[in-house]
């Protein structure tokens, strides 16, 4: 039996899976604001009560974490995560001493990217190129049926690297959190499709409500969405033509738009340099669970062992 958590800003979450990446129970508790040995404390909580649920008599499940932010490979520290308190935190670590067994964490793009690659919409390829596509722009790379994680542990975070500037895309100037500009996250979270939609002087309005504009035919959203997904097929071409995966899996808030496989897959083509590019665009298949699910397959299944 694995455990999986995915630690947020608002919940933490906890699942129990089989070998065959069957949902034995599911837990879930609001995230202690600020404390971070009340984090500590509350995830050893979940997972003891799982243990307790459906624990094998003599064998402790393994336990994998999702964070967000990445683990520093130089400290074992974690660095960049909106959940401040475990910034500098050995949470890997305290929660293995908590738990009496060893602990693996991963930030949780890459979580998601296993997920959908171990028994998802990306199983049976070689490569997998997740993406997260939602308040943030993220990604993860398995290889194989293991996470490939990179020297610096940024292998596949795609959202800060600077959007290509070919002059069809249009692009506005922008800003981003992370000091730099012009960065993919400015052009391809949610809060950046609404930001784009307003600036021609549109109304505010969120992802989903542009959206269901553009469908009904309303000429401003057509084309804020038609930019978007011309950009991000354009951001997604850079990856291609470093990584050539074999199949990207779209996750986050923004993956629910029906529209993006068959427009950025069409468009994909145009921006990547190949005389053919055949790579599928697909939907994940385990929706807001691919979090829980990918952190539980930290441990990897023993086909894969
Ligand atoms: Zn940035």
């Amino acid at each position: 039996m694995r455990i999986g958590v995915d630690v947020g800003g608002t919940k933490i979450e906890a699942i129990a899976i089989d070998d065959a990446g069957r949902e034995l129970a599911r837990r879930r508790v609001v995230s202690p604001p600020g404390d971070y040995r009340a984090m500590v404390d509350a995830v050893r909580g979940l997972v003891l009560a799982l243990d307790d649920e459906i624990g094998e008599i003599g064998e402790k499940a393994s336990v994998g974490v999702g964070t967000p932010g990445a683990v520093s490979r130089a400290t074992g520290l974690i660095k960049n995560a909106n959940s401040t308190q475990l910034n500098g935190r050995p949470f890997a670590r305290d929660l293995a001493d908590a738990l009496g067994r060893g602990v693996r964490l991963e930030n949780d793009a890459n979580c998601f990217a296993l997920s959908e690659a171990t028994d998802g919409a990306g199983v049976d390829h070689r490569m997998v190129f997740g993406v997260i596509l939602g308040t943030g722009v993220g990604g993860g790379i398995v290889l194989d049926g293991r996470l490939w994680t990179g020297a610096n542990a940024i292998a596949g975070e795609w959202g800060h690297d600077e959007m290509p500037s070919r002059t069809e895309l249009d692009l506005p100037d922008t800003h981003c959190y992370c000091g730099r500009r012009r960065c993919v996250e400015t052009y391809l979270s949610g809060p950046a499709l609404a930001a784009d939609h307003a600036r021609g002087g549109a109304a505010p309005l969120g992802a989903r409500a542009i959206v269901a504009l553009a469908r009904s035919g309303e000429p401003g959203a057509k084309a804020t969405m038609a930019r978007f997904y011309n950009r991000l097929a354009s951001a997604l071409a850079s990856v291609v033509n470093v990584l050539d995966p074999d199949v990207i899996v779209l996750g986050g808030g923004l993956s629910n738009i029906d529209e993006l496989y068959g427009e950025v897959a069409a468009l994909l083509p145009g921006h990547v340099f190949s005389d053919r590019c055949t790579t599928p665009i697909v939907r994940n298949r385990h929706g807001d669970s691919s979090g829980v699910r990918g952190a539980a397959w930290l441990w990897p299944p023993a086909r894969q062992r």
